[in-house]
């Protein structure tokens, strides 16, 4: 049985600051320790509960934060940058459980630590079929199109709601309580630990009842942007329609060409983000 694990960074116990989450060096060297301890939490508890295969795919920043040596359960470990599937990328039908782990509020929300919808500098908010929603909603879309289950999350109080509102049953460890976009009240990172690895267990003895995301298709994305030049830009892509000033919307049947093309917008509005 294969766990699929996205890691981010920001969702990390402890972790308040971009500098903590950007290398190379500084502060980034403890904290990036920290994150790991979290996936091998993630990984342990799923093998307490008999998982056998693990893909790691890393989706902070440059997405190589972690040692691949280190890594438990003998992960395999998909790390480096341009992922045509970004942050889901390696996922297919033959996993049983997606986590994701260490991940963070959207842009639009309630407040969260750090929190973004992946470009901070060009994307406001993003609605899917009208919720809103970060980056734990929209690569649902990923595993609802290979109709596999997202069973854990783990970061802030703010991650844990806006991903049970796409995915119902998903077992949330919330490691720290966001007081702004730059605090939380973090538990202890062994605490944390021993939390991702009971919830990681626990999701992994509930997978009989486990369903894919609750997306209902064709589902749409409404992305708003931070200014008129990026929208204006996004709808260059096929499929992506200008519905307001700062606005467009994609509609799509299948929730992998939609996630495909809302990572073709995150690409082509970075050369023009500020
Ligand atoms: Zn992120």
């Amino acid at each position: 049985m294969k766990v699929y694990l996205s890691s981010d960074m920001e969702g990390t116990a402890g972790v308040v600051d971009w500098e903590q989450c950007r290398g190379p060096g500084g502060e980034y060297e403890h904290y990036r320790r920290l994150l790991q301890d979290e996936v091998n939490a993630a990984i342990a508890g799923a093998v307490d509960a008999g998982a056998t295969g693990f893909l790691v795919n890393d989706s902070h920043s440059t997405m190589q934060n972690l040692r691949p040596g280190e890594l438990l359960g003998n992960a395999r470990y998909l790390s480096g940058r341009h992922k045509p599937m970004y942050m889901m990328e390696g996922l297919d039908a033959s996993f049983a459980a997606v986590f994701l782990v260490s991940y963070h509020g959207s842009m639009g929300g309630e407040s969260s630590t750090l929190s973004h919808t992946y470009n901070p500098r060009a994307i406001a908010r993003v609605l899917l079929n009208g919720v809103e929603v970060g980056e734990s909603g929209i690569n649902a879309l990923v595993a609802l199109g290979h109709g596999v289950p997202v069973v854990l999350v783990t970061g802030d109080d703010t991650t844990a709601a806006e991903t049970r509102a796409v995915c119902p049953g998903v077992t949330a460890v919330v490691v720290k309580r966001s007081v702004s976009r730059f605090a939380a009240d973090s538990l202890h990172p062994a605490e944390a630990c021993r939390l991702i690895r009971e919830g990681a267990a626990a999701a992994v003895r509930g997978l009989d009842g486990a369903r894919p995301p609750a997306i209902e298709l064709p589902a749409t994305l409404e992305v708003t942007f931070r200014n008129a030049d990026l929208a204006e830009m996004a709808t260059r892509i096929v499929g992506v329609r200008r519905t307001g000033t700062l606005a467009v919307s994609i509609t799509d049947a299948d929730p992998v060409e939609l996630y495909r093309t809302f990572v073709t917008v995150v690409l082509l509005t970075r050369g023009i983000a500020e």
